[in-house]
């Protein structure tokens, strides 16, 4: 029987502010991202997203809706994730947990275990006047970025594919 990876729930934002995307090049891993993190417990999945948001930018963001369903006495409608994805974070902290579960302790750059993360990915929208901040703690560098810099941005193929996607989503978009 094959034991299933650890999954983390997390989220991330993209905002797209005059044609152009707030990435910030992630600390540990060297590339450019779009905001996001780990959703906290009892945390819904778009306020994470807006946490983070704000957390890496210092850009006072909402989670825009896709759909505007009315709400009822029994449902409370929140923003629908523009997407959901599932990939490896860390493939030796599993392999090393389900090899060696007496003596595993996760590596240095997942230390809280990480393996699998399922993502939530939001169109955001500024709520306040749009001033960047770069936060050191957890990113080297802050900028914008239109559709067509994306293509030779230092980052995974992954990434490249969901912000091109955004772009397109953000034109189709309207609330
Ligand atoms: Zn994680």
């Amino acid at each position: 029987m094959t034991m299933p990876p650890k999954i983390c729930y997390t989220a991330a934002g993209i905002l797209i502010n005059d044609d152009k995307v707030l990435l910030v090049k992630h600390k540990k891993l060297g590339i450019w991202l779009n905001p996001g993190g780990h959703i906290e417990p009892n945390e819904l999945p778009h306020l994470a997203a807006e946490r983070e948001f704000f957390e890496e930018t210092g850009v006072k963001v909402r989670a825009k809706y896709s759909h505007n369903f009315p709400h009822t006495e029994v449902d409370e409608f929140v923003p629908t994730p523009m997407l959901c994805n599932l990939h490896w974070v860390s493939r030796r902290n599993y392999e090393q947990r389900v090899q060696f579960p007496q003596t595993y302790v996760p590596e240095k750059t997942w230390s809280r275990g990480c393996e699998q993360h399922l993502n939530f990915m939001y169109l955001l929208e500024p709520v306040a006047e749009v001033n960047i901040q770069l936060n050191t703690s957890e990113s080297d560098d802050i900028a914008w970025y239109n559709q067509q810099d994306i293509q030779d941005l230092q980052t995974l193929d992954n990434i490249r594919i969901e912000i091109t996607t955004a772009f397109e989503y953000a034109k189709n978009i309207t609330d």
